[in-house]
């Protein structure tokens, strides 16, 4: 606490003094102090060579809760984590002969490949929104680098901007975007456009997202075309989330809005009313803690729900908050 006060009267950090956040020059202090913060579960502006990201601990499914809050994301789009290494990628997701061959060409750089999770992927499922894929890139930018060496874990971060608004690629973009967050400077970002995002979850790889890399570059690499987004439904649920109405779906019936259910139902709570032997997305009626909790329980209760041919009955979730992207994504999923 006293490092921040000390932090706080640094010339840049005093001009902002009405603010509760601070811009913070990257030096080893500062990038301790941005550590403890990210171990306590808080989100930290993080410079690196696309764009400005909002970072949480990609494991901490609380934390990850609060980039959508904070966003004001009326969706759970899924997130791109941040590695240091293609050595601690492969830690997280399985990579194919192509997305080997991306990485080692590419990275660290503007360039994000989606792969399959790997069966103990230990990054919450709130950052996959979901899937059974995710999203990872290792920057090039020093001080996200610096960052994710001493902090160990895998970062998730979108853009440090409220839903709707430009990204931002200077540290002070993100003081005025999103003014109760510390942000680390790591001055102008280089490419200052947000990453491409290439699919590698099988033979076909899969242009996903324009962004710092061009499609030539990925082309030329592989030594093959890339695939465009397929039209078919199920894949394109699978690999552009957003783009369909059918996201991320059980494969169990669902029903919303259920205060009680019956016999056939398995019922998933929200709050202090539910029944005590439900599952609970939030026994204190927490939205955040809802949001955190709304991947893992689905996944778990659609398995008892197959496994017993039973349907899954959702308790009503309010509309404010993170319960408009709750309330979105259970739509989707009940369609
Ligand atoms: P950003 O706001 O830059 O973090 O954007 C993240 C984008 O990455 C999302 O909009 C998705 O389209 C894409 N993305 C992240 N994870 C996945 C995934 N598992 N499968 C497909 N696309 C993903
Ligand atoms: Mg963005």
């Amino acid at each position: 606490m006293r490092l921040k006060n000390r932090l706080l009267k640094t010339p840049r950090a005093r001009k902002r003094k009405n603010k509760r956040m601070a811009i913070l020059p990257p030096s080893p202090a500062n990038l301790q102090l941005c550590v403890q913060q990210l171990e306590a579960g808080k989100l930290i502006g993080l410079p690196t060579e696309t764009v400005y990201g909002l970072a949480a601990d990609a494991t901490n499914g609380e934390a990850i809760a609060a980039i959508y809050a904070t966003k004001q994301r009326p969706q759970f789009n899924p997130l791109i984590s941040h590695v240091t290494s293609l050595e601690m990628a492969r830690k997280l997701g399985v990579f194919n002969p192509q997305a080997e061959k991306l990485a080692a060409t590419f990275w660290p750089g503007p360039l994000t490949l989606v792969v399959p999770r790997q069966p103990d992927c230990p990054i919450d499922p709130l950052v996959s929104a979901g899937l059974e894929s995710i999203a990872l890139r290792c920057p090039a930018h020093p001080v996200a680098q610096d960052l994710l060496s001493l902090f160990g874990k895998p970062l998730a971060a979108p853009s440090a901007n409220p839903s709707g608004r430009l990204s931002p690629s200077l540290a002070a973009h993100v003081a005025d975007l999103l003014p109760e967050i510390d942000v680390l400077d790591g001055g102008a970002c280089a490419i200052g456009l947000e990453s491409t995002i290439i699919g590698c979850l099988d033979d076909s790889s899969v242009w996903l997202r324009a962004g710092g890399l061009s499609r030539g570059d990925i082309e030329a690499c592989l030594g093959q075309r890339l695939t465009d987004i397929p039209t078919d439904d199920e894949k394109t649920a699978k690999l552009a989330p957003g783009r369909l109405a059918s996201h991320y779906a059980p494969q169990a019936k669902l029903r919303l809005n259920v205060s009680t259910a019956s016999d056939d139902e398995i019922l998933l709570g929200f709050g202090p009313d539910a029944p005590a032997t439900a599952a609970n997305l939030s026994p204190r009626g927490d939205l955040q803690e809802a949001a955190s909790q709304l991947f893992a329980q689905l996944h778990a209760l659609d398995a008892d729900a197959v496994a017993s041919n039973k349907t899954l009955a959702v308790m009503p979730i309010p509309q404010h908050g993170l319960g408009e992207a709750i309330n979105d994504r259970l739509q989707r999923a009940a369609r």
